[in-house]
């Protein structure tokens, strides 16, 4: 099966640092930064480029922080998962 090559993308101003997405990354792709947002927050930073693009991530942030990217034909990067409204009427955009 050919590499699926992902890529996410983090509001950092979002992000409360609860790690959720560090537990849920089968890559051990994200970490924690030693760097605080403007809310005092650590926020989350990607530290290897090794995304596979499975959106777990941005299913388990709370805060809607994550957005996943896939490599589609020609190179080019398509939206495949963000959350929405998270303290509204929450939209889940996944796009298989
Ligand atoms: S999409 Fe999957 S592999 Fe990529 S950072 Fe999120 S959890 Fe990790
Ligand atoms: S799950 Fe969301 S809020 Fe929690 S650390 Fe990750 S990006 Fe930040």
């Amino acid at each position: 099966m050919a590499k699926v090559y992902g890529d996410i993308v983090i509001d950092i101003e979002k992000c409360k640092g609860c790690e959720l997405c560090v537990a849920a990354c089968p890559q051990d792709s994200l970490e924690q930064s030693r760097e605080v947002n403007s809310k005092g927050y650590l926020y989350i930073v990607k530290v290897q480029d090794n995304c596979t693009g499975c959106i777990n991530c941005a299913l388990v942030c709370p805060d809607g922080a994550i957005t996943v990217y896939r490599e589609v034909a020609g190179g080019k990067k398509k939206e495949v998962a963000k959350v929405k409204n998270v303290n509204k009427d929450m939209t889940i955009t996944v796009d298989e």
